[in-house]
């Protein structure tokens, strides 16, 4: 299991019953740490922090161990902080610094130097604090006493954000074919991804895909037939087209498998050999966290994969989603997103229903795909864009609403939303900021988690709520 080491400074000056004591308060606070995120991550004492030689040993432990996702550092006492330089030079992983002490409240009546010399967090916090500032560390800084809720809530989304980024660095992207033709957000520097975010993203043939498909046995297409049965109605009596789906569908997981890729695209001008194009195979590939991104957008996939891990432990939906079209009553506008097909079912109201229409573009057999109406709630969208010189995310609060009017001749899934602060702010800055027509949507996570994301990740962040003022 994944591991956050608690990292707990000190100095010599005080003694080696301050020191023990110190410890002590160490193990405590990771055993009620480990009571609360036991189904995330393993929080690891380690020994306690005295000197610069110390300080480097703990820092290159945390660099050798490759189930350390993040630290957690926190000054006991007082921790003079020239001697933390070299081992922070070092720290490459997230780090969550933890503004707390061992005591909730003040023993008034019993006070003495000697108490105030064990716990002085909000002397040796300063000191490590500025010594951090001063060296640009990143990190997460969460105040209070460590058993209080608000507290142990921030430690848990820090722990989630650290999950995800260790799963980001060592992921790889599939792209089937390249991206659309002509378009400009979905291209992006490759190479600065995998530097910036660990994203190794490589291109197949969509032919290496139709190889597999050829290969799936009957077999296999009726056991997929049987889970689609399982979890949606059937709207259509063209059974060839969704049995093409589940064919589709076997090949791609099949291909997962076999690449270990955990994000991958497809380019509707690029289906040689694929009689449709994918729409119910890649929807239901999405409901498990699988990242997709369309017309070859690469950056959407990866991002929709590390949000879903990022949100692995928590109710919601996360997935790709296309701005398309808006309702601009005044005063009541909406915005109507979808896509040709690849609508994820984790953002259906009801069960979804799987249809068979033709497709206007791309010249194809008329594709399966599944159609439903969208779930409401307090939602985020985030699109990372390329800016030449670095990325950009452009995340912004948005609120899912239900489908005021039924849409009975649109044959795709969609999600209705409000934008935040109104339609004529949020609308204006979004595309400002040159946020793309693409985004990850997401109701399990909020602006907060994209902000220590970027923080983390040293990615430039726009961010669009209820301040956002053009
Ligand atoms: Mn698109």
């Amino acid at each position: 299991m994944e591991k956050l080491y608690l990292i707990v400074g000190s100095q010599d000056l005080y003694g080696e019953e301050t020191l023990k004591e110190v410890a002590r308060d160490a193990d405590t606070m990771a055993e009620f740490l480990n009571g609360k995120l036991c189904d995330l991550v393993r929080v690891t004492p380690m020994p306690t922090v005295r000197n610069a030689d110390e300080a480097e040993d703990v820092f290159l432990r945390v660099a050798a161990d490759k189930e350390c996702v993040g630290v957690i550092v926190w000054m006991h006492t007082f921790s003079p902080a020239k001697m933390w330089i070299r081992g922070l030079q070092m720290l490459k992983k997230p780090m969550l610094h933890l503004h707390t002490q061992a005591n909730e409240k003040l023993p008034y009546e019993t006070i003495d130097m000697d108490f105030m010399n064990l716990n002085q967090s909000a002397h040796g916090d300063r000191e490590f604090g500025f010594i951090c500032t001063r060296l640009n560390v990143k990190r997460q800084v969460a105040a209070g006493y460590y058993r209080h809720n608000a507290v142990t809530e921030k430690i848990r989304a820090f722990a989630e954000v650290a999950v995800a980024l260790n799963f980001s660095k060592r992921m790889k992207v599939a792209m089937f074919g390249s991206n659309m033709r002509d378009v400009a957000v979905t291209d992006g520097d490759r190479v600065e991804s995998e530097i910036r975010y660990g994203w190794n993203v490589n291109y197949y043939g969509i032919g290496d895909l139709a190889e597999i498909a050829c290969s799936v046995s009957k077999s296999e297409i009726d056991a997929k037939m049987k889970e689609y049965e399982k979890k949606y109605d059937f709207a259509t009596d063209d059974m060839h087209a969704v049995r093409e789906q589940a064919r589709y569908q076997i090949a791609l997981e099949r291909f997962v498998e076999r690449e270990r890729v955990s994000a991958f695209t497809d380019n509707f001008q690029d289906l040689h050999g694929l009689k449709q194009l994918p729409g119910l195979a890649v929807q239901d590939i999405m409901s498990k966290g699988i990242g997709f991104g369309a017309e070859g957008d690469y950056k959407t996939a990866a991002l929709m994969a590390v949000l879903c891990k990022m949100a692995e432990k928590r109710k919601g939906a996360t997935a790709f989603v296309e701005d398309y079209t808006y309702d601009l009553t005044s005063g009541d506008e909406k915005e109507l997103a979808s896509h040709m097909l690849e609508v994820s079912p984790t953002f259906a109201a009801t069960k979804p229903k799987i249809e068979v229409h033709p497709l206007g573009i791309g010249g194809k057999e008329p594709p399966a795909r599944l159609v439903f109406d969208g779930i409401e709630g307090d939602a985020v969208a985030v699109s990372m864009v390329d800016m030449g010189t670095h990325f950009r995310l452009v995340c912004a609060k948005i609120k899912l609403v239900k489908q005021t009017r039924l849409m009975p001749k649109l044959p795709v899934a969609r999600i209705m939303w409000t934008l935040v602060p109104d339609f004529k702010t949020g609308a204006a800055a979004w595309i400002y900021a040159g946020g793309a027509h693409h985004a990850v949507v997401s109701t399990a996570l909020n602006t907060d988690d994209i902000k220590l994301f970027a923080s983390l990740t040293d990615t430039e962040l726009v961010i669009i709520d209820e301040n956002t003022r053009i």
